[in-house]
């Protein structure tokens, strides 16, 4: 595809052409629910459909791939991080730059240059899209809607001044178009709060467009309970409020990104130049060449057994399903499937822990490439072939409990003064083989020694539902 064909996205031969470059999204996600990541996964999907870049990553902070490894599975010298979020605020100027270790806009690790973007929704077309979403919504012909509120409806927090600055720029950008009586922006955790808008609103269609990115918690629970909305179209005390799907699904967002990336990568920049394999690559070989030496017996990788089909093929299922009869099992289509295996159960419930037990049987890749092989594992258990390799070489680098509590802020502030033995009861019950497959290498202090299992594929630091339950402990 090339930006000649009518599907390519916009910019794109500006990225091709020897780029080694990779876009990572980073999102927030959910140990609850699938919907906060999904979106994510969707772009991410699309974005590597489209060939413009070499990689295509993600990682979010409250699931797996956790921000803090995210570059354990970059192989590319390049990568462009685009935070999908709405807006600029504490996520994206506090958590990401944080954990990815980006205290600049341009950042030079070794073998890697990292630039950060502007947050997804920041971008200047996404007036547009609230503009398109809005009309979507609603079957009215210009002149009802001329007399119609637009309503768009962000998250925003006292957290963070930022956080609803975009979601008003929109609203006024909007407003100065003229095709509604009035555009307004209203939020759920700050003032003006979106049910006083509503409650006040006296016009007799009211257009709502949840500026959010995914169909998750607040665009599909909260907007809807709060305003008691019955699917797209409600009506209350003889007002009708259509209300409309998140920007963040919409079908610009490929193209979005393409821009936000796009400046910097046809621009001037200082030259660089990696000297060193990237360690991703490096555990890529050195995890398929011990898979190869397993031979026909293969070799167990947490829940999943691979072994060698001959000419540089392998082929992957489920430990327990090692000798069922490929007939009864489900043949993958692409890597991607994994993502739907490793994420939920067979019921469908949302499994934010990747290496939790318990993964679906039922399923085989075979007659695939090393890479594909270790794309399906970026997929499954990212990116735990990456730290399985560090550890055999002694160059997996653990953090204590304490490092990564002092990392935290918000809510999860403090968690530094909890004491050691409540970690270690926490972690002999969440870090546990009911619990987890891999073994804490991790800490509660620099001077203590590691608390787990000395086998197996090690875990470098305690992860966010570890943090989340040592919070909830108290
Ligand atoms: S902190 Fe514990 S539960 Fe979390 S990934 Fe590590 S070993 Fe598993």
């Amino acid at each position: 595809m090339s930006s000649t064909d009518p599907g390519a996205p916009k910019g794109m031969d500006d990225l091709r052409a020897g780029r080694d470059s990779c876009v990572l999204l980073v999102g927030h996600g959910s140990h609850l629910s699938p919907d906060s990541a999904r979106p994510v996964h969707g772009l991410a999907r699309r974005l590597h459909d489209a060939g413009a870049f070499r990689e295509v990553r993600v990682a979010f902070w409250k699931e797996e791939p956790a921000l803090h490894h995210a570059f354990h599975l970059v192989e590319s010298s390049r990568v462009h991080v685009v935070p999908v979020f709405t807006s600029t605020g504490y996520f994206t100027e506090r958590v990401v730059p944080r954990e990815l270790g980006l205290d600049r806009t341009l950042v030079d690790r070794p073998g890697l240059r990292v630039h950060r973007c502007a947050a997804l929704g920041t971008h200047p077309r996404m007036a547009e899209v609230v503009l398109e979403r809005a009309l979507e919504a609603t079957p009215l012909s210009p002149e009802p809607l001329s007399e119609a509120t637009l309503v768009v409806a962000g998250h925003g927090t006292r957290r963070h001044p930022d956080s609803g600055r975009t979601t008003e720029r929109i609203a006024n950008e909007l407003s100065g178009q003229g095709r509604f009586r009035r555009v307004v922006p209203a939020f759920l955790d700050q003032d003006p709060r979106l049910t006083e808008v509503l409650e006040e609103e006296d016009a007799v269609d009211v257009v709502v467009v949840p500026f959010f990115i995914a169909e998750g918690w607040h665009a599909g629970t909260t907007i809807p309970d709060d305003l008691a909305l019955r699917g797209g179209r409600s009506v209350r005390n003889g007002t009708s409020i259509w209300y409309a799907k998140p920007v963040g699904t919409h079908s610009a967002m490929v193209d979005v990104i393409l821009d936000l990336v796009t400046g910097w990568e046809t621009g001037e920049e200082a030259p660089f130049a990696s000297t060193e394999p990237p360690p991703p690559a490096v555990a890529r070989e050195a995890f398929l060449d011990w898979i190869g030496k397993g031979g026909s017996r293969g070799r167990r990788f947490l829940e999943t057994w691979i072994h060698g089909a001959g000419e540089g093929r392998f082929e992957v299922r489920h430990h327990l399903d090692r000798s069922a009869d490929p007939a009864g099992l489900r043949e993958l289509e692409t890597f991607w499937e994994g993502l739907e295996i490793a994420a939920t159960t067979a019921q469908g419930k949302h499994r934010p822990l990747r290496t939790a037990p318990g993964l679906r049987r039922g399923w085989c890749f075979s007659g695939r490439s090393g890479r594909e092989v270790w794309e399906l594992f970026a997929h499954l258990y990212p990116p735990a072939p990456v730290h399985w390799h560090l550890e055999r070489g002694g160059r997996l680098r653990p953090r204590t409990f304490r490092q990564v509590a002092l990392r935290q802020s918000g809510i999860y502030a403090g968690l530094e003064e909890t004491s050691d033995p409540n970690l270690i009861e926490l972690a002999g019950v969440r870090c546990g083989p009911e619990g987890c497959l891999r073994h804490p290498t991790w800490a509660p202090a620099s001077t203590d020694p590691g608390i787990g299992r000395s086998h197996g594929v090690p875990c470098p630091e305690p992860c966010s539902l570890f943090i989340t339950g040592v919070r909830k402990q108290g």
